[in-house]
């Protein structure tokens, strides 16, 4: 059931949301064994959660969300039930608090199914890095589902959770959904809180919602979304927009959009170019005009994105040293000692190259030509997406190059890994909102594409989306393994 079919069956009665947690903690536990999308599924609190929202509901306070369960990516702190990252590093690690993303859909009646699989620490686009072994991609369960929340978009496409947190950095949200079929928004930088958010680079991590439809990211993302003292980069603006839509108001549709086709990205397309053109056909249809446009520093961006993640990853990262955080060795011989086997044994390889790579692009004598050089080469990708926009509404692009790829296909060979984010990652420095949606499909995997908004104007995306969705189909199907 969608996130709008539920919230209608609880208003109408038709459904008690202990009716429909049961139902889909069954079928996350009958899947689990498969496509190991869930690290903990939470059946008890579940049920609890299900029943106070009942109760709230029979008392009339139910808002459109109260009772619809979901997972939350093992990213988020959830006080009482632990919270790995995806790291041995935090295997049993329990928070003493909830992050506010948790907080804020709690507080709306939302229901937790479970915690989802992740690529450890968000450092990955397979979820192969997870200490807690690989995602199976629902529609083939011999490819990955894409990362770094892997975990939430597989549960999400095989009918394990109705909606999902994921978090993006570089496409974490984004290629993920593309490679399940499902749809995902990484919101604009400072929309969504980060406190209880583990840190991975802060000046491009942003929380948001994963579901198969448009129109089920609306609620999550309404009650995600929204100021925050406790994190001193979030967004204090005043958005009516987001109030009706906690009140489950739909978005208003634009009509004659223009909408820009990146010329550097379509070059490089890859399996995804024909299903955007085809979106294009599609959106012309609906009234909109498309018209090529240019973003010269494309090329410069996965580059850019790992010097800048890395450099902040190494940083926030020093806080596990088997002291204050984390797995501790056994038995140290002195202090140094403590710290270099709790951080050997605790990281995976991945993290490791990262924090490698981190730290030596913040150097002296390295700092100045990979770290300050990356920033300037931010800069130029803002600028090319500022110039775009005095031209366009919003932006199309393929979401990745290709279809969810087999297994171990790329473990070997990081950068081949991290050219993955090619079309995911210049957005994420950009600080853009973009959304991803099924666009088609290619010897029966899902295709994704991205649009992309000027700051806060997640609600034209929005709109746009859904409006394609009621013209298309891709969306609506689902995997055999799931049906
Ligand atoms: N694939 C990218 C990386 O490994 C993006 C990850 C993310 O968005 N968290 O860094």
């Amino acid at each position: 059931m969608s996130v709008r079919d539920i919230s209608q069956a609880l208003a109408a009665g038709t459904y008690s949301s202990v009716e429909i947690t049961r139902r889909y903690l069954e079928a996350a536990e009958a899947r689990n064994g498969t496509i190991n999308g869930y690290i903990t599924i939470t059946p008890e609190l579940a049920l609890a959660q299900a029943e106070a929202a009942d109760a709230r509901r029979a008392r009339g306070e139910a808002t459109p969300l109260t009772g619809v369960p979901m997972a939350h990516k093992d990213i988020f702190c959830t006080r009482g039930v632990r919270t790995t990252c995806g790291s041995r590093m935090l295997e049993n690690f329990v928070s003493p608090y909830d992050a506010t993303v948790v907080t804020q859909l709690a507080m709306a009646g939302a229901v937790m199914l479970g915690k989802t699989n992740m690529d450890e620490f968000a450092m990955g686009s397979s979820n192969e890095n997870s200490s807690f072994g690989p995602v199976s991609n629902p529609w083939d369960t011999n490819r990955v589902p894409g990362g770094s929340s892997g975990g939430s978009a597989a549960v999400v496409a095989a009918g394990m959770a109705p909606f999902a947190t994921g978090t993006d950095t570089g496409g974490s949200i984004r290629q993920p959904a593309a490679f399940c079929g499902v749809s995902g928004l990484k919101p604009t930088y400072g929309r969504v809180s980060r406190y209880g958010m583990i840190a991975f680079a802060s000046s491009l991590d942003q929380g948001g919602p994963m579901a198969p439809a448009v129109t089920d990211l609306l609620l999550p993302f309404a009650y995600m979304a929204g100021f925050d003292a406790r994190d001193s980069t979030s967004a204090q603006r005043s958005e009516p927009w987001l109030e009706a839509l906690r009140h489950g108001e739909v978005l208003q549709q634009s009509d004659g959009l223009r909408i820009g086709l990146p010329a550097e990205y379509m070059s490089k397309a890859g399996d995804s170019g024909a299903a955007v053109e085809e979106a294009v056909k599609t959106l012309e249809a609906l009234g909109h005009s498309v018209q090529p446009v240019h973003l010269p520093h494309t090329e410069a961006a996965v580059p850019a994105y790992y010097v800048v993640a890395g450099a902040e990853a190494s940083t926030n990262l020093s806080r596990y040293d088997g002291v204050r955080f984390g797995h501790r060795a056994e038995h140290p011989a002195d202090l140094t000692d403590l710290y270099e086997r709790s951080r050997t044994e605790g990281f995976g390889a991945e993290v490791k190259r990262r924090i490698l790579t981190g730290t030596y692009v913040l150097s002296v004598g390295y700092y100045d030509a990979y770290y300050r050089q990356a920033q300037k080469v931010r800069r130029l990708i803002q600028q090319d997406f500022l110039q775009a926009f005095s031209d366009v509404d919003v932006l199309l692009t393929p979401t990745t190059p290709n279809v969810a790829f087999a297994k171990a296909a790329l473990t070997q060979d990081p950068v081949a890994m991290y050219a993955q984010d090619v079309f995911t990652t210049p957005a994420s420095l950009a600080g853009l909102p973009a959304l991803s949606l099924p666009c088609g499909f290619l010897d029966g995997l899902p295709l994704g594409m991205q649009l992309i908004a000027p700051h806060f104007e997640e609600q034209r995306l929005l709109a746009l989306g859904a409006q394609y969705q009621e013209a298309t189909d891709w969306h609506a199907r689902t995997p055999e393994f799931a049906s």
